[in-house]
């Protein structure tokens, strides 16, 4: 852990006290979302300390050139940035003429922000002492409508305590806006119009390269206690920017407040040349709405969000605020009502990752959706896949590779491969088996076959391509080899024979297999339409065949587990003990050659394929694996913890359990990592689900039925999750007698309780 200002509550986030220090940390942890757009927590007001601006559009991306030392063959052309956008939060308040600036205040008290995570909002209150000596209390709400996916809310309030005052409003859009990460300090985007009609403003810009149109809004109102004001405000344009200024004599203990609507209105979904009409619409449609009515609108809207996702947890109260957190932030990031998007590692916290789909969404982030949310949003992130298929075959060919073969990429915003270290680019395939894992998933727990005749079947068919292409056949082994790969583990590359990476390749092609014999006999019409596209013939599955069933594992037999990769055994044997706690995490404290000499394991690797693939192995097998790798993480990806979670409590060690399970749900609010600044870490928070409802909880699929195997954490009392199965919504309450089910709705469920089937019918506890 590594900070631990955040107070404990079931239900917010809360921060007491202002400190300079934790700003930045801060503004990923407040983060604000609503699927379509998100920002950190960046102040309203002018803030002249250290901050890391962020405000950004889901979908709209800037395709930034490479930059590397050495170009070679096969680099995309650029890395697809999430880009910080037009900022429309902005009000900078004067007092008498002096600027409201939280780094020059002389006192800041009762600092307070509290991300309210149950309805949706955050709310940040404060008394300052200006340098003038006027003191003020302010009050600033806000939130992104889950209901009008365009539209934000600030409520600021000011109300001076010691004296009567002139305040000075200055609600402000602003275009003129940088990336923190940029390659070439280029522009990314191009104001095109300023405009400005009564107490609205507009600011239309495009990216460039991508043209993507975005009209940033505001709509403001001045109200002094809560009665609205028709006052006159003074408007000036400016190259990339537009501000209303209103100023308004208050008397001491009197509440002056500026209601700011503000927003995007997206060229993604409306036409280019109608934006500013389309914000009209939205802000005509919005404008007589009170805050308070907007904001019960928006807890109304969340209170559906946790009907079906909430996870409770009875007498353990950082561990109830973390699930929350990660829940929450998970439904920040992608609600699933637009196909075209995906869920970012960082979301809408910062900028690190291009805010693009990574391998994250299938290994991790599909169980999520899939329990919590209706099928067809699970079957939206498969087909987002799908609907990429050409670029990922064009991926492949401009690598080598040839007749279809697929190689989706480590990072992408539209298909393309959008990363740009070979290490990984080139080196990190083991993500084209999850994408082939997740349809395989979809399938077992929603028992929807469908997909796989509709669309399923070219993606396996394109993966299984790429990996029989890919492997090597050793005469020295007599054996098929997959060489010059980094696995999940990337403080390893260029290794050959990543066990997780043969093991899933060789998956992928049976699966492959299966499903087409399966989709030719009982699909006949999708078959031919497939193979007509595909021009599959026998020739070619007997060579996949030949390279799945003759495929090599490195095993020790001294230590009875399959290797990392060939020569795990060459290093030096010393584990996470042995480090001193200065060193960690190690990537910041090492150079990059020794770490990939050490042995040291940055995420789940061998682990991860015993996860994805449990059934293949027996418990034995799981432990000597568990306890060989374990000590060599040092879980510095924040997609480990989780894993290691579940399968501590399938050993039933549930103190070591527990322990990842913390690890993996405070991440972000303890900063495990020391760097929350950044961003918070979006996609492992699905994994934190996956630790209760798979590890704590056992649930699991089996032979189409839901099965569970409850263990309690000594720290808790109890704990409860709903999972949508099936289109049938079951709860499950553990305590620490008991596991009790309920089923929504008329109609019964069979569950599998500790292997012992169990009828569960609506409205009766077993
Ligand atoms: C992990 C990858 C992951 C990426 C984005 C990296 O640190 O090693 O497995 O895909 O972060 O979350």
């Amino acid at each position: 852990m590594n900070q631990d200002y955040i107070q404990a509550a079931d239900w917010s986030i809360i921060e007491k006290g202002f400190d300079a220090d934790r700003v930045k940390s801060s503004e990923s942890l407040f983060s604000l979302g609503n699927g379509a757009m998100g920002q950190r927590n960046n102040f309203e007001e002018y803030y002249s300390g250290p901050t890391f601006q962020g405000s950004y559009i889901g979908g709209v991306y800037y395709p930034d050139k490479t930059r590397v030392g050495w170009w070679k063959n096969g680099y995309p052309e650029y890395f697809a940035k999430v880009l910080n956008s037009p900022s429309w939060i902005g009000i900078n308040v004067k007092i008498n003429g002096e600027q409201l600036d939280l780094f020059t205040c002389k006192k800041v008290e009762n600092f307070q922000r509290e991300l309210n995570m149950k309805e949706g909002w955050y709310m940040r209150s404060f008394v300052a002492t200006m340098p003038n000596d006027i003191e003020v209390e302010v009050k600033a709400t806000r939130f992104l409508s889950l209901v009008k996916d365009e539209l934000g809310v600030i409520n600021y309030e000011v109300t001076p305590l010691n004296a009567n005052v002139e305040v000075e409003f200055s609600p402000y859009l602003d275009s003129g806006i940088t990336n923190e990460d940029t390659n070439w300090e280029d522009q990314f985007w191009e104001t095109l119009e300023v405009e400005a009609v009564n107490n609205r403003g507009f600011i239309t810009s495009k990216t460039l390269k991508t043209e993507f149109h975005v009209c940033t809004f505001m709509h403001t109102e001045l109200l002094l206690n809560n009665e609205k004001q028709n006052v006159d405000f003074s408007t000036e344009k400016e190259a990339q920017k537009v501000t209303f200024t209103y100023n308004f004599s208050v008397n001491k203990g009197e509440k002056v407040t500026l209601k700011k609507l503000g927003g995007y209105v997206k060229g993604m979904n409306h036409p280019n040349g109608n934006l500013i009409e389309a914000t009209q619409d939205l802000l005509n449609e919005v404008e007589s709405h009170s805050v308070e009515e907007l904001l019960q609108e928006q807890a109304d809207a969340w209170a559906q969000v946790w009907k079906m996702s909430d996870i409770t947890i009875e007498g353990d109260v950082k561990a109830q605020q973390g699930i929350r957190f990660n829940i929450f932030q998970l439904n920040q990031t992608y609600s699933g009502k637009d196909a075209r998007l995906n869920i970012g590692p960082k979301g809408f916290t910062g900028e690190k990752y291009g805010g693009s789909t990574y391998w994250d969404t299938e290994a991790y982030c599909l169980p999520f959706y899939m329990a919590t949310k209706d099928q067809e949003i699970a079957k939206n992130l498969l087909a987002y896949r799908y609907n990429q298929l050409d670029k990922a075959i064009e991926n492949a060919e401009k690598l080598g590779f040839t007749k279809g073969a697929a190689l989706y990429p480590m990072v992408t915003m539209n298909g393309e491969e959008s990363h740009n270290e070979w290490e990984i680019t080139f080196e990190e395939i083991h993500r084209n088996g999850a994408i082939a894992y997740a349809i395989f998933n979809y399938h077992r727990f929603t028992g929807d076959f469908s997909y796989i005749p509709e669309k399923g079947l070219e993606v396996l068919i394109g993966i299984a391509r790429f990996w029989q292409q890919r492997a090597t056949f050793s005469t020295q082994k007599n054996k098929y080899v997959i060489l010059g790969v980094t696995g999940p583990n990337e403080y390893e590359n260029n290794v050959n024979n990543n066990w997780y990476t043969n093991y899933i390749a060789k998956w992928c092609i049976d699966y492959a297999l299966e499903n087409i014999d399966k989709v030719k006999t009982e699909f006949s019409s999708d078959y031919e339409r497939i193979s007509a596209k595909t021009n599959i013939t026998s020739e070619e599955l007997e060579k996949w065949k030949a390279v799945a069933d003759q495929m090599y594992f490195p095993y020790s037999e001294e230590h009875g587990v399959f290797l990392q990769q060939d020569g795990f055994l060459d290093k030096e044997q010393t584990t996470v003990a042995d480090l001193p706690k200065a060193l960690r995490p190690i990537n910041q404290h090492w150079s990059w050659d020794r770490i990939l000499r050490s042995p040291f394991i940055k995420q789940a690797d061998t682990l991860q394929g015993f996860y994805f693939f449990e059934e293949h192995f027996s418990k034995e097998e799981l432990e000597k694996h568990f306890d060989f790798y374990e000590p060599f993480t040092v879980h510095e990806s924040s997609l480990s913890p989780c894993v290691h979670s579940i399968q501590a409590a399938v050993l039933g060690r549930m103190e070591q359990a527990y322990e990842f399970y913390l690890r993996t749900s405070r991440l972000d609010l303890d900063d495990y990592n020391k760097e929350v600044e950044e961003g918070c870490h979006i996609t492992s928070m699905a994994g934190t689900w996956m630790s209760i409802v798979e590890g704590f909880a056992g649930m699991r699929v089996r032979d189409g039925k839901l099965s569970f195997a409850p263990q309690l954490p000594k720290e808790w009392k109890g704990y409860s999750f709903k999972i949508n199965f099936r289109n049938q919504i079951l709860k499950v309450e553990v305590t620490e007698d008991n596991t009790n089910f309920t089923l929504d709705g008329n109609g019964s469920m069979t569950v599998l309780l500790n292997e012992k089937e169990v009828e569960v019918n609506s409205a009766v506890k077993i």
